[in-house]
């Protein structure tokens, strides 16, 4: 019998780097499951329940901590957001790949927890880039707007603890997808090696 586990891994980036979007092509590949996390944020107009996130509410996301029902769980601007443990465990051991797409927070600690999860970073190529996209949205208020990309400079801080840096450059989605593809599928990839781009944060800002 096979008993080959899943691999897990982490995709994470600012807001505005376009992980969703890359998410979403990655699990039409079928390489791999998406986790859905449960959060208290409210639903955002195109959001679905169930597809985007499971919508709780505080109550019953304090109860589920207290269950120990979540593998991680992070607070980010104001809002809880936990990735369900049971879902992930049963995926892995089913020899099904599995990505959770969570902050970096929740990435390291994931880390932590399962040191051999790879973690990848997904970035817009520069600042000016990331801010565009955040406005572009048209579902941020001015305010999580400010905090979001205030909140970048630590998650770019962080980069080192990361396996691998993806730049998801605008127009060019397929490619970022390709190269988390063949990622997953365990195909060497040294130029996207964190430790290859040191100086990634510092020249992000003054682009
Ligand atoms: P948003 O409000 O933009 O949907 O998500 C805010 C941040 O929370 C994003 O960085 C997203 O990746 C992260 N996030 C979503 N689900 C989880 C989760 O289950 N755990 C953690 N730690 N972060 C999450």
């Amino acid at each position: 019998m096979d008993n080959k586990k899943g691999k897990l891994f982490v995709i994470s980036g600012p807001s505005g780097s376009g992980k969703g979007e890359l998410c979403k092509k990655v699990l039409e590949t079928k390489l791999a499951e998406v986790s859905i996390s449960a959060t208290t944020r409210a639903p955002r107009n195109n959001e679905v329940d169930g597809v985007n996130y499971f919508y709780i509410t505080k109550e019953e996301f304090e109860k589920r901590i207290g269950n120990g029902e979540f593998l991680e769980y992070a607070q980010y601007n104001g809002n809880f957001y936990g990735t369900p443990k049971d879902y992930v465990v049963k995926c892995l051991e089913k020899g099904i790949n599995i990505i959770l797409e969570i902050d970096v927070q929740g990435g390291l600690r994931v880390k932590n927890m399962i040191p051999e999860a790879v973690l990848i970073m997904v970035s817009a190529p520069d600042y000016n880039t990331l801010v565009a996209r955040l406005a572009g949205r048209g579902d941020t208020s001015e305010d999580d707007m400010a905090e979001r990309l205030e909140r970048s400079h630590w998650e770019y801080s962080q980069l080192p603890l990361y396996n691998y840096l993806v730049i998801n450059e605008t127009g060019k989605l397929e490619k970022a997808v390709a190269t988390v593809c063949e990622i997953i599928s365990g195909e060497a990839h040294e130029e996207c090696k964190t430790q290859n781009h040191r100086d990634f944060a510092e020249s992000f800002y003054k682009a």
